[in-house]
């Protein structure tokens, strides 16, 4: 063989190994993708200070918490506060929060399939949350209607402006497609939802590769993941273009 062929071939098998090794993903266990962690004890996780936070008893993983502080510094040069409402959140608090709704009065009757749509308009499902990574915040107030008034304004002009600077980008923007671009299925808009894309978008590579909706059980409603294609439409239903 020649020379130059033996070694474009030991380039390609160098490649492939090296392809295969990134595409296993061992940085991010199961556990970690779908929330069934301990921040306080986990060493990838720094607790918010009081003073970012609108409580006590907030964790981002550690490189997202130095990104934030960044931002936080950027905005405040403007005159902008940006407080912390919700970091991490495990599974079992996803389940908590996505029972409590199941139980609701309201749904008397409904069919199962309906009543899990209806739900994520804003809820994720036990296991599908972006909050499980440690990688998502939500910025001073869960409505849309705040970022209208004149001080939420000033805030989501300012985070749409620089945030991306700091690696931070909108994942659940409005589902209307101005820019020719596919729509985004999912969540409705979070005007509050940002997201440290330098971590989080790795961990949704390891979340596809290794996640199926067999792995998402134990809560009520999990019989409909396949229905409702809850994977595909909203975990994967993210702004991933400009
Ligand atoms: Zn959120």
């Amino acid at each position: 063989m020649m020379k130059s062929a033996k070694l474009a071939l030991i380039f390609c098998v160098q490649l492939v190994i090296t392809l295969s090794f990134l595409a296993q993903s061992p940085e991010y266990p199961k556990e970690e993708l779908l929330g069934q962690i301990t921040p306080s004890s986990h060493p990838a996780f720094s607790l918010v200070p009081e003073e970012f936070s609108s409580r006590a008893g907030i964790y981002l993983r550690s490189e997202v918490l130095v990104a934030f502080e960044k931002l936080r510094e950027a905005a405040l040069d403007e005159g902008i506060e940006l407080v912390i409402l919700s970091g991490t959140r495990t599974f079992s608090h996803q389940r908590s929060i996505w029972e409590r709704k199941w139980e609701r009065p309201r749904y008397m009757g409904w069919d199962e399939f309906d009543k899990a749509v209806d739900i994520l308009t804003y809820s994720s499902m036990p296991g599908t949350s972006r909050h499980h990574w440690g990688t998502d915040i939500d910025f001073n107030s869960l409505e849309n209607s705040y970022f209208e008034s004149a001080e939420g304004y000033e805030v989501y002009e300012f985070l749409d402006r620089c945030a991306s600077e700091f690696g931070f980008k909108q994942v659940y923007t409005s589902k209307e497609s101005t820019s020719g671009h596919k729509a985004r299925t999912g969540y409705n808009e979070e005007k509050w939802h940002w997201s440290y894309l330098p971590t989080s978008e790795p961990m949704l590579r390891a979340y596809n590769e290794l996640i199926t909706t067999q792995d998402l059980t134990d809560f009520k409603g999990a019989q409909e993941t396949d229905s409702i294609k809850v994977i595909a439409k909203y975990v994967n239903g993210i702004r991933t273009k400009d």
